[in-house]
């Protein structure tokens, strides 16, 4: 006899499945019940801000850098990448991303801008989409990324295998629509060269640190020139998550 978990009932082995070379803890007949729940809870606002504060939190970004950078982490990726469901998951949020971008002005000024910003750096030497941001040509926004890349051991031509354009407060929090939202996170206070990894591993993350870098001046206007305090910052990453805020 062994007691399940769950229902507290003792019950002979046979009603306990085998996992990893062990019983499992919860009975076979109350698992479904168990999961049932855990998901609720998982999918629910509840557990969706806790893991949104989690993955947040120095800890939780400790530990999703480091299995981001294992072997665990690369295969995951990859095994994940390669398989049906990962193959059918690219497809879909490519024709998401078609779709949105169709009928979302300001997503599709967002993305032009990454792709601008990426071109000048490559050496592009036009570009008409800077009018709508703070810098004033190519050579300017060069010249931006260049001084910033003193002394860090990297230099411009740099730019894509080693470090990519940072925002200090992320282009999610920015409103594209909004021509004075666009200037400010497309300025010189809110871009930075940061490295790839961070660049990857830090999407969405708002601290206090960045935004006093960059001022209230260049803050979302939504904010109204105010830093949101720490609970804010949190919800509004748990929102930049649930794909609330791209508009
Ligand atoms: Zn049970």
């Amino acid at each position: 006899m062994k007691r399940c978990n769950y229902c507290r009932r003792e019950k002979p082995l046979s009603a306990y499945a085998e996992h990893k070379g062990r019983l499992r803890a919860t009975c076979e007949e109350c698992r479904p019940k168990k999961n049932a729940v855990n998901t609720k809870y998982a999918h629910g606002s509840t557990g969706t801000q806790t893991r949104a504060e989690y993955w947040k939190s120095p800890t939780g970004k400790t530990v999703r850098k480091k299995f981001n950078s294992s072997n665990a982490g690369k295969k995951s990726r990859k095994k994940w990448a390669d398989s049906e469901k990962g193959h059918e998951y690219r497809i879909v949020k490519n024709e998401r991303l078609a779709h949105k971008t169709a009928t979302n002005p300001g997503l599709n000024l967002n993305l032009r801008l990454v792709a601008s910003f990426n071109g000048i750096l490559n050496g592009q030497k036009t570009c008409t989409l800077l009018e709508r941001t703070s810098f004033t040509s190519c050579p300017d926004v060069r010249k931006h990324f260049e001084e910033l890349l003193e002394g860090s051991g990297m230099t411009i031509s740099d730019h894509g295998p080693k470090w990519w354009v940072g925002h200090r407060i992320p282009r999610v929090y920015f409103d594209h629509t909004n021509p004075a939202d666009v200037k400010a996170c497309w300025s010189k206070a809110n871009m930075f060269p940061q490295s790839k990894q961070s660049n990857k591993d830090d999407t969405y993350f708002l601290t206090k640190e960045n935004c006093l870098a960059v001022g209230a001046a260049n803050f979302p206007a939504s904010w109204n020139q105010t830093m949101p305090s720490e609970n804010e910052m949190a919800a509004l990453f748990a929102k930049a998550h649930a794909g609330e805020l791209w508009v």
